[in-house]
């Protein structure tokens, strides 16, 4: 028996427990468990969620002799920043994260005149395989738990409540779960993190769920088990494609949920929620962006709740594809209107610093 395999430590198979993965009933199960008085979870929550405190040192409201326990025990670090990169003035940047076990994640705010944006990961990595897609080339690492998805938020408001982002003090109001991961892939956790993301403190950051939306290549089932969440939250398809012969080859997904059957389940969705559900389409030039496909994509859009953000492809490193031309992109938007669907250009914010949608691939520090 080789000598050194005693020495190996034993990998943790999960992230720490963290108030944030806790309902408020649990926090106070968990402070009783620590031989502390249940309203201590209170106290505790606030200053995670309110005060975005973790320091010790601030929260002059607990026992002196018990702060330190109940931090390590309840609020463990669990996100080391590795790297952060800025563009616009500072109003964008990204942050690179490494987890427990090493994984990699990315999220990035964006700060513009009326609101504040944050583009947050649900995996490590991404099981989807979209070839277009920077996380999908890399596949999938692990899940990641709810709360390091919350710690991700709020990182992003500690930041800006300190006044370290340019613009002044401020506050997270939308919250896109846009980064790595296919969010409806680790259904739990996500539910989890959107619960602690909206309720009121203490609970949670008390910031509303219409400004969170949930992005998915169209996992029908998670889609419909969404819609009975009672969680207004804005839904996001992943379309790219309105026929199922290049869908299949664009979200591969689509070989297991056609497009009838992903946009049955969004009006589905649309109709219990009352929320508009968007539609995103990636422009890939001579791919996906021919006017007869815009028509297509009208047809089926026509008339429902819903929206189109059409989103100018960032090419990934080595992609053959590219984004479309601008007089493509404009000949798109004209056909979609001419069907009275409402459509939007993305802007491609954090593209310099590979902070666009889909380039979020946590290239190590020395890459
Ligand atoms: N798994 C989720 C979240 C992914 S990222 C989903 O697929 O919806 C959010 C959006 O960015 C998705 O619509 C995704 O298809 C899109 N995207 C991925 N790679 C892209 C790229 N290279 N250029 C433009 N959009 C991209």
């Amino acid at each position: 028996m080789s000598a050194e395999l005693t020495f190996v430590a034993p990998r943790r198979a999960k992230p720490s427990r963290h108030l944030a993965d806790l309902s408020m009933a649990e926090r106070r199960t968990a402070v009783t468990e620590l031989g502390e008085k249940p309203f201590r979870a209170d106290q505790l929550s606030r200053h995670y969620f309110e005060r975005l405190t973790t320091d010790p040192e601030h929260m002059t409201d607990l026992p002196a002799a018990s702060r330190d326990q109940l931090v390590t025990q309840l609020m463990p670090n669990l996100l080391t920043s590795v790297r952060e990169i800025t563009c616009d003035e500072g109003m964008t940047r990204k942050t690179l994260w490494r987890l427990f076990d090493g994984a990699l994640v990315e999220s990035v705010l964006m700060r513009y005149p009326d609101r504040v944006t944050m583009c947050v990961s649900s995996q490590a990595g991404c099981g989807m395989n979209c070839p277009f897609c920077a996380t999908g080339q890399a596949g999938l690492t692990r899940n990641m738990s709810t709360a390091e998805i919350v710690e991700q938020v709020v990182s992003g408001a500690r930041a800006l409540a300190r006044d370290e982002v340019p613009g002044g003090p401020g506050r997270v109001s939308n919250i896109v779960f846009m980064g790595m991961g296919e969010p409806l892939a680790n259904y739990k956790a996500v539910i989890g993190a959107v619960r602690r993301i909206v309720d009121p403190a203490p609970e949670g950051l008390g910031i509303s769920a219409r400004g969170v939306t949930v992005s998915t290549v169209g996992l029908v089932p998670a889609i419909e088990k969404l819609s009975n969440e009672g969680l207004p939250v804005t839904l996001a398809v992943s379309l790219h494609a309105p026929d199922d012969e290049l869908r299949d080859t664009l979200v591969p997904v689509n070989t297991r949920w056609k497009v009838g059957e992903v946009l049955d389940a969004a009006w589905a969705y649309a109709a219990k929620t009352k929320r508009r559900v968007s539609i995103e389409y990636a422009m890939i030039k001579d791919i996906n962006d021919h006017e007869w496909r815009a028509d297509l994509l009208g047809r089926l859009l026509k008339g429902k709740l819903v929206h189109v953000n059409l989103i100018p492809l960032n090419p990934t490193p080595g992609s053959k594809w590219t984004a479309s031309r601008p007089e493509d992109e404009r000949a798109f938007v004209r056909r979609l209107e001419s069907h009275g669907v409402a459509v939007t250009v993305r802007d491609t914010r954090g593209r310099e610093i590979d902070g666009a949608c889909g380039q979020l691939a946590a290239a190590t520090p020395d890459s």
